[in-house]
């Protein structure tokens, strides 16, 4: 079985682990309102979705 040649360094382990963050992707703020949401789905808030109301509360 092949071992690693060399220690790997603090900074190369760090930089690695730069991707590794919890983060939900695709999350967007609406431009109607600015509430958090996401991407490609109707807002939850005021109900628009591409500059209009979709769905009226
Ligand atoms: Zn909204």
């Amino acid at each position: 079985m092949a071992v690693p040649f060399r220690r790997t360094s603090k900074t190369k382990k760090r930089k690695r682990r730069t991707h590794f963050k919890l983060e939900v992707p695709g999350m967007i703020s609406c431009p109607n309102c600015g509430e958090p949401k996401l991407a490609h789905r109707v807002c939850k808030e005021c109900g628009h979705y591409k500059g209009k109301e979709v769905v009226s509360k």
